[in-house]
Parts: C-alpha cells; structure tokens; sequence
C-alpha cells in the first residue's frame, strides 16, 4: 500500500510553508504537480532537491492504468502540490483523490495555506455558515445569475476572481446589493497584501478608479445581519 499526500504550499509567502510539507515533499518519491516550472521554483526555496516531478497532465489523469495510480501501484509514495495555496481547492487534483479513494492506497492531507481560509480569518463576524463558492461563471449572464443566487441565500460566502474580472465582479455585486457588505482581499500574505472592508458600492468605486488593478483577489460577501437573526 503507497501513500498519496495532498500538500498544501504558500499562496504567496514562501515562510508560510509548513515543515511538514518540506518533510513530506522531501521522502516523497514523486511530485505530481501543475506546471514543473512553477514547483522547481517552490521546491529549491527549501531545498527540496532531484525530485522526480510529473506535471499536469498526470494530476488530471483517471486511467489507473498510467499516471498517479500507476506510480501508488508500483509501491511508490506521490506528493500532489498545486501552484499556490491547497489543491482541490479551486485546483487540479479532485479526479485523482476520486480514484485513489476507490484503491487500497491512502491519501494523506498536509494542511497549510488557502486563500480562502485566509480572508476569513480576518474577515470578523460571517454569521453562523458560510460558503466557499470560489471562481463564478465567466459569462456575464451566468455571473450575476449565480451571484442573485448566492445574495438571496443570506448567509456569507467566498469568492475568487482574477485581476482581469474583478471589476466586473464587484460591479455585479453592486448592482444586486449596492449596500452588501463585501471585504476585498488582494495580494494576501505578499508584499502589496491588501484588505478593503466596506460596501458593495464603495469597493467598486474604489478599484475602478484605479489606474490599474493588479493582483490575487478573493472577496467575500458577508451575510446581511439585519436581515436575520443568528443565535451565536
Ligand atoms: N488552491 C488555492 C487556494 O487554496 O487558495 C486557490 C487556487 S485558484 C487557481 C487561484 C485563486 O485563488 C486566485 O485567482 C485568487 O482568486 C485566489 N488567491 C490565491 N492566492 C491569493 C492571494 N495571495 N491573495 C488573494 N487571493 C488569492
């Protein structure tokens, strides 16, 4: 029986890896992960050197046949990492985890960062429940049509948008709820970490007059508390 642990790395600060995840990916026989450029960079942070790295490709892969399953089945022991932050979590690896779970293979989860735990941390009083909704539909009808969805429900929930649509994102928002509370967190845990906590109309203002708008963002999108009565 192998071993396919599920490592989480830094979203954006290379001190916030854990040192269970530098063990781990040191015994670790391969490394499945997104792009090999990208985990060379993160591996030689902490030395994690001469890694058999397998990419992407491998990660989707759901022929136990080849790829992950192959390697669990021939006794060795993979560590699956993403780009940033925890995979499955908006992330390759779930189509694996499924397949494996089906097997006699363990999986190991090593904890560390996620975006969205992150924001929420700081995020204050989100009511009782919250959702991780993570990226909406590009289209513009599909967004908002989600976005109406998730602002009838009343109850807290998490977003993550690229730089490239976060205008349109907050100006969906603004548009359903000018006065729904949101915290706009961009860049967390780097050098030009950013967080905005005000309303729907204010964060749109905001960030569309800005002459650029760079950056990872995650919003969450609080629960309207007069609109309900939390027993906490
Ligand atoms: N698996 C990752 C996690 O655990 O958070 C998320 C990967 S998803 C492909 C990437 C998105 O996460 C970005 O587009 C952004 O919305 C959010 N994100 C990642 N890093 C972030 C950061 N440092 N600050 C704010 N949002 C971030």
């Amino acid at each position: 029986m192998s071993t396919l642990y599920i490592v989480a790395t830094p979203i954006g600060n290379l001190q916030d890896m854990t040192y269970r995840a530098v063990e781990t990916l040191k015994s670790a026989d391969v490394i499945a992960c997104e792009d090999t450029r990208i985990s060379r960079k993160i591996l030689d942070a902490y030395s994690i050197t001469n890694k058999h790295l397998i990419s992407c490709s491998a990660i989707n892969e759901n022929n136990s046949k080849s790829g992950i399953a192959k390697l669990l089945n021939e006794g060795k022991n993979v560590a699956l990492i993403t780009d940033a932050g925890t995979p499955c979590i908006s992330d390759p690896g779930a189509r694996v985890v499924d397949e494996i779970q089906k097997t006699e293979h363990k999986i190991v989860p090593i904890p560390g960062p996620s975006a969205a735990v992150c924001a929420m941390s700081i995020a204050g009083n989100t009511g009782k429940t919250w959702i991780f909704e993570g990226f909406l539909p590009k289209s513009d009808g599909k967004m908002r049509k989600r976005l109406a969805e998730l602002m009838s429900m009343n109850i807290t929930f998490v977003l993550y948008e690229s730089p490239f649509r976060i205008i349109k994102l907050l100006k969906n928002i603004m548009e359903t709820d000018p006065e729904r509370r949101v915290m706009v967190a961009r860049e967390l845990t780097k050098m030009h970490e950013e967080t905005m906590t005000c309303s729907a109309a204010e964060a749109f203002s905001n960030l569309s007059q800005r002459q650029s708008v760079k950056g990872e963002f995650c919003i969450i999108v609080y629960y309207n508390s007069n609109d309900r009565n939390d027993e906490e």
